[in-house]
């Protein structure tokens, strides 16, 4: 696609407030001085370090260093090509995207614009289905003999996708959607040997296929921010699968999704916890019954985004499960990654009924809620409960037994707290009559053990690529320690002269940006080389061509930059400008005297090595200068830098 004007992506700037956008992606925001501050969206954290400077509308991370504009953040918030963000928001702001010299995008293959138009297409067909006379009614008995009642069809936007082998694509490819978007959404399947002469087909001759969903009520899922990615949908006869998804698409990954998040993030708020049950009634009939903080797992265990994504939605976990075994062992498979992710989180099994949705109908919403309360129990005490109280451990023997206690303190070694793993061990030695210290002894060796077998199971899960695992590659790490940029003092790795170049360039940037009168002064005293490097030469070039005059812009700065890079480290180097008050965190003046002299020993340090390469040359015979000169100069130099 071709070059978006400024014009334009300033227009969408100032229609798309990033504060809420932010906020729309389950960050809960909170005023701290002239910032707003939440949970990081793009690590995980227990104390916010997260960000958004809303006069000038970037946000910044102190832990992770993720920094950026709206555009930036809608792109890796969502994991989205920069085209794509741009799509996305300049929808969102109404603006029409113009692009320099006239060119228009051509039907990017790599879009998610139209499948998501194609899923609100079918999203209202299915619905319409519903609600239409003769042909929904056996769809509509269904959710009446469930006690769904109308106003939550309405809600969830349930449907019916009628029977005939094409009466949706029919439908769609009626309105203007051409069969590929329908088939990259999920919505429709080519038959069996057309793929092939799918490829060879001539001109407009129209590729035929049959629809992915006939017959079933369907459940479109929607993500937090309400967009429809996929369906699922269940059968009303005897077809084999009961529920069916959709596939994988560019859009949607079942094991991603909570059904209901965009419905339940109020309640969620609200109670500052999150219930998760597993099927799509449970959640639907917990939201009729006012259970409104409940969401759907689908029956999947959690990945490790899914529970980093609840740990940022709400600070407890309730998980709901069916008391059969099933249900349970599903309970279980969460465990590990929930407990690493510090999560609150309590258990409650389902003994009134087959599932929860029965369950809550029969006993009604306060009833559910009351038992909810006085019945769940902690993770540690679940486990406990699987593993070492069960009927099956207490009629075992002596090995099975401590097989059952290594499994139990496998996951207890996973708490990341140490003063609450300690309490935990306090508590389970006592109801087991092991004293603690040999309780602890063996959760070290049990944690030592599955430690060398689950580090690379677990290693990247806990960290995002930014930040590896204690142990593993330096490779990815940060320049700087998390806390302190440059400006904000050590840097972790002092030792590689491109860190030291790197911190140089961070705080002479810094005094610009934080002195914009004595900008072109300090320009004029950065010697050639240190912004050589890609990202701050990018920056460099930017204030080179902001310096109009003798002031510099921060807002217009970050407005023209676009390399994600140099944008990262500008927005880094102007949070480390400001407390939260707005107030400098330091005296620049003072600052700018420091680095102006690190400057001067940067240029010595250059020289120093220029006459060690030098000096080789002409020890080894070459070179044009004598030895001896060299040698001298040298010295010097090596004096001069020390003093
Ligand atoms: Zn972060």
């Amino acid at each position: 696609m071709g070059i978006v004007s400024e014009a334009c992506k300033e227009r969408i700037r100032e229609r798309v407030p990033l504060e809420d956008v932010v906020r729309e992606h389950n960050v809960h925001l909170v005023a701290s001085g002239r910032r707003l501050k939440g949970l990081c969206p793009f690590h995980t954290e227990k104390t916010p370090s997260f960000t958004v400077d809303v006069e000038r509308q970037y946000y910044y991370c102190f832990g992770c260093q993720a920094g950026g504009d709206v555009f930036s953040f809608v792109r890796n918030a969502q994991h989205l090509e920069f085209s794509e963000a741009l799509e996305i928001l300049a929808r969102r702001a109404g603006v029409s995207l113009e692009f320099e010299g006239g060119y228009r995008p051509s039907t990017d293959r790599s879009s998610t614009l139209p499948i998501y138009e194609a899923l609100v297409l079918a999203e209202e067909f299915y619905h319409q289905c519903l609600l239409d006379g003769v042909a929904g009614r056996a769809a509509r008995q269904y959710l009446e003999g469930r006690q769904i009642q109308p106003e939550i069809w309405e809600k969830f936007r349930l449907g019916y996708s009628p029977p005939e082998w094409d009466a949706f694509s029919r439908f769609a490819t009626k309105k203007g959607v051409s069969f590929e978007v329908l088939e990259r959404a999920g919505l429709v399947r080519q038959r069996p040997g057309n793929e092939r002469a799918g490829n060879e087909r001539a001109g407009n001759e129209r590729a035929s296929g049959y629809d992915a969903f006939r017959g079933r009520v369907m459940f479109p899922i929607r993500d937090a921010q309400g967009r429809v990615t996929g369906f699922g949908a269940r059968t009303l006869g005897d077809d084999v699968p009961k529920y069916l998804n959709t596939p994988r698409t560019p859009v949607f990954d079942k094991s991603q999704v909570l059904y209901g998040i965009d419905l339940a993030r109020g309640g969620i708020q609200r109670e500052s916890r999150i219930g998760i049950v597993e099927g799509y009634t449970d959640a639907i009939v917990a939201h009729q019954m006012g259970l409104d903080f409940v969401v759907a797992s689908l029956g999947t265990a959690f990945t490790t985004e899914n529970a980093r994504r609840l740990g940022r939605l709400a600070p407890r976990a309730l998980l709901i499960f069916d008391g059969d075994d099933a249900g349970q062992k599903a309970a279980e498979r969460s465990l590990d990654l929930l407990v690493a992710e510090s999560i609150d989180v309590r258990i409650y099994t389902v003994t009134d009924g087959k599932d929860p949705c029965d369950a809550i109908l029969r006993l009604g919403g306060a009833e559910f809620r009351r038992k909810l309360e006085s019945d769940s129990v902690g993770l540690f005490e679940f486990k406990w409960r699987r593993t070492l109280e069960s009927d099956r451990a207490a009629s075992s023997g002596v090995a099975l037994r401590a097989k059952a206690l290594d499994e139990f303190l496998s996951l207890l070694a996973r708490v990341p707290n140490v003063v609450a793993r300690r309490l935990y061990i306090r508590e389970f030695a006592e109801r087991i009559g092991i004293p603690e210290s040999e309780i602890a002894q063996r959760m070290e060796q049990v944690a030592g053990r599955s430690r060398n077998g689950a580090a690379s199971s677990r290693a990247p899960a806990r960290h995002d690529a930014r930040r590896p695992a204690p142990g593993t590659s330096r490779f990815d790490e940060p320049i700087f320690s998390p806390e302190s940029g440059p400006l904000g003092m050590q840097p972790v790795d002092a030792s590689a002269e491109t860190n030291k170049n790197a911190e140089l360039a961070e705080l002479v940037l810094g005094c610009m940006l934080a002195l914009p009168g004595k900008a072109r002064e300090i320009w004029s005293e950065v010697p050639e080389g240190l912004l050589d490097a890609s990202p701050y030469k990018v920056l460099a070039q930017s204030i080179d061509g902001q310096l109009v005059g003798d002031a510099l812009s921060i807002p217009r700065l970050t407005r023209e930059i676009n390399d994600p890079e140099a944008l990262r480290i500008l927005t880094r180097i102007l949070n480390h400008l400001e407390d939260d008050e707005g107030r400098p965190t330091q005296d620049f003046e003072e600052t700018w005297l420091h680095v102006r002299r690190d400057l001067l020993r940067h240029v010595r340090r250059e020289k120093l090595e220029e006459l060690k390469r030098h000096l080789a040359v002409a020890e080894a015979g070459g070179g044009s200068r004598p030895t001896g000169e060299l040698r001298r100069e040298y010295f010097e130099m090596l004096r001069e830098i020390k003093r």
